[in-house]
C-alpha cells in the first residue's frame, strides 16, 4: 500500500515509523530501535553509518531556533538578568539536546522520506518519473 506525503509527514509528527505507522521509534528511554517492530514492515532506522547526522542537525536546529531567542527576549525584556543568562544557557544547551532526542529522530525520518519517499518499502514498486517519461 502507498504511503503518500501527508502520512509521513502525520507519522512523523506522532513519532511513528514513517512506512507502517508502527509503534514509537524508540523502545525505552532513549534507546532507538534498530528497525522497526511490526510484523511485515521491518524499516531499517539505522540506515548506514553517519545517517544519525540528520537528527543531531534537527536537534541542533531545535535547541538554536527555540532556546536561543527566548533567553535573548528574557535577557532584553528584563525578565531574566544577564547573570542568570550566563548560568542558563549552558544548562539549557546541555539538557535540552537530551529532551527534544525523540523529536529530532522523528523529524529526521520524516523529512528523510518526505524527500526520498520511494524509499520507504511500501512504496518501492512505485514508479519514480525520470526525465524520458517528461
Ligand atoms: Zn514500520
Amino acid at each position: 500500500m502507498r504511503v503518500s506525503l501527508r502520512q509521513i509527514v502525520s507519522r512523523g509528527l506522532r513519532g511513528r515509523c514513517p512506512n507502517c505507522g508502527g509503534p514509537l521509534l524508540f523502545d525505552r528511554g532513549l534507546r532507538l530501535r534498530d528497525q522497526c517492530p511490526t510484523p511485515g514492515c521491518g524499516l531499517r532506522w539505522q540506515r548506514s553509518a553517519g545517517y544519525y547526522l540528520g537528527a543531531a542537525v534537527w536537534n541542533y536546529t531545535i535547541v538554536v531556533v527555540l532556546v536561543l531567542p527566548l533567553v535573548l527576549l528574557a535577557v532584553l525584556g528584563g525578565l531574566i538578568s544577564q547573570r542568570t543568562a550566563y548560568i542558563l544557557a549552558p544548562v539549557l544547551a546541555l539538557l535540552l539536546p537530551f529532551v527534544f532526542y525523540k523529536a529530532s529522530w522523528s523529524l529526521w525520518m520524516m523529512s528523510y522520506y518526505f524527500f526520498l519517499p520511494h524509499e520507504l518499502p511500501a512504496n518501492a514498486n512505485e514508479l519514480i518519473p525520470t526525465r524520458d517519461d517528461e
